[in-house]
């Protein structure tokens, strides 16, 4: 803290702590030294003001310091617990015969009060709102949840979709379900993040025997995100090992994902099998009608009174996810509600320009294809034109790529737009200019280059 103290004289007690008090240090990385603001004015007075000096006083310390950013912290994630575990409380007579649970370290939930508080309280099965894209998933999970005894073909639940589409909400319901039908199941949830960190601290630690006790120990084990594990071989190993002496036992696993263990990277394959050899359950991007339901409930709780064409206009302009979706809804409905102001389509917009803003900044094939056109100097007609040739194949391989990536259109709907192609047509394309971006170096910089500029 030798710079800490040289700055202090140099500014006064009163500058610094007006100034640093609450920046924090972060990281060194090739020779850039963070540091962390708590706001923006606070970030552009320090970088502006003190930057020089303090990278002056930290390259006396540290010669590897070449230069210094000042950031932003980032916005705390959202508060959500990522561990949860609900195990009978530890009976606190001295001749119990019950043999109490291992414990962990000092964060992993201890007592009964400790776990009451953790899980998210609404996220329930009474508060999800089904439709086509999750109905699926939402059956699976009330089954899981509902089953005395897991079934060997629906062990794991594995549920996989986009981000923010509900998969934790239905792990969340899952838990609730079980401990309120038998409140002595030894419930375990945690993301798989959190796994991963607790096995690398066993192993500093050294105390991977009493790793290995607390997750064999569970009834019901809940990995959340488990493509988090992907290319953490011994991660990986441990949770393989953990995931077999549990299924032996006959024990519940609940797994989410981002992705179908088809698509996972960098995962062994006896892995991927074990992941998928339960039962699988997808929860597709939404729908209209899907996100229109979920805003109606959302709505009817909310203090005031949301409109029915504002609802609409939500649905209709946020489709990407259901939690910014929830975002924007709040943001209405705290709007209206502190500052009085009428909710109407006007002031949503108004009040969520930044979000719109973003979402109609949405790139279209006819972009796509403009853009791609022009920068390989062809004809726009070649899109959709059934010649083969490769200097109007490639580039309408490229546009049919950049159309999945940027898009949210569908194979088959793609096809459609580059002269009634079939989706198999498409699929091709898009491996095709994958396996060429890491082979040839120009497609690669085409492909950066058109999506930068279609997205910018
Ligand atoms: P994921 O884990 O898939 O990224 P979450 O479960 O965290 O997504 O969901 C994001 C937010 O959207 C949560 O607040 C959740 O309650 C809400 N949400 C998602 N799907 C639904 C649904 N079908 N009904 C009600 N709320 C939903
Ligand atoms: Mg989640």
């Amino acid at each position: 803290m030798r710079v800490c103290d040289r700055l202090r004289k140099e500014i006064g007690d009163k500058a610094f702590k007006t100034w640093f008090g609450e920046v924090e240090l972060g990281e060194l990385k090739a020779g850039k030294l963070r540091l962390y603001a708590p706001t923006r004015f606070v970030r552009d007075w320090v970088g502006r003001h003190y930057g020089d000096r303090v990278l002056a006083y930290w390259q006396s310390v540290n010669t590897e310091v070449k230069n210094v950013e000042v950031n932003l912290v980032p916005p705390p994630a959202p508060r959500r617990p990522n561990e949860i575990i609900a195990m009978p409380p530890v009976p606190s007579s001295q001749n119990s015969h019950q043999t109490p649970m291992p414990r962990m370290g000092p964060s992993i939930g201890r007592g009964a009060d400790e776990i009451s508080q953790n899980p998210e309280a609404r996220y329930t099965f009474a508060n999800f709102v089904v439709g086509k894209p999750n109905e699926f998933a939402y059956a699976a999970a009330r089954n899981i949840s509902e089953q005395d005894m897991p079934l060997p073909e629906r062990n794991p639940l594995y549920i996989f979709g986009g981000v923010g589409l509900g998969k934790t909400h239905l792990m969340h319901a899952i838990w609730h379900v079980i401990r309120e039908r038998d409140p002595k199941t030894r419930v375990l949830y945690l993301t798989a993040e959190s796994f991963v960190n607790r096995f690398i601290q066993a192993l500093r630690t050294k105390n991977t025997g009493q790793f290995k006790e607390l997750f064999r120990n569970v009834d019901v084990l809940m990995v959340d995100d488990v493509q988090f594990i992907c290319g953490k071989e011994a991660s990986q190993d441990e949770f393989f090992f953990t995931f077999n002496s549990l299924v032996e036992q006959n024990k519940q696993i609940i797994l989410s994902s981002e992705k179908p263990p088809s698509e996972l990277q960098d995962i062994e394959e006896r892995m991927r099998s074990r992941l998928g050899s339960g039962l699988v359950a997808d929860i597709h991007s939404s729908t209209y009608e899907l996100r229109l339901s979920i805003l109606q409930t959302k709505a009817e709780n909310a203090r005031v009174p949301v409109p029915v064409n504002v609802l609409e206009f939500l649905a209709h302009k946020i489709s990407t996810n259901i939690r910014e979706l929830e975002g924007a809804l709040n943001r209405v409905v705290a709007h209206g509600q502190l500052i009085g102001r009428e909710i109407t389509v006007e002031m949503a917009q108004d009040v969520l320009h930044d979000l719109l803003r973003q979402a109609d900044r949405k790139v279209t094939v006819d972009e796509i294809q403009q853009r791609v056109a022009a920068h390989y100097n062809i004809k726009l007609a070649e899109m959709s034109s059934p010649r083969r040739a490769r200097s109007v194949a490639r580039p309408r391989q490229v546009a049919m790529y950049l159309a999945k990536q940027l898009t949210t259109l569908s194979l088959p709907q793609i096809g459609k737009r580059f002269g009634n192609r079939d989706h198999t047509t498409v699929m091709h394309a898009v491996r095709k200019i994958e396996e060429l971006k890491v082979s040839d170096h120009s497609i690669a910089e085409d492909v950066e280059l058109l999506k930068r500029q279609l997205q910018g």
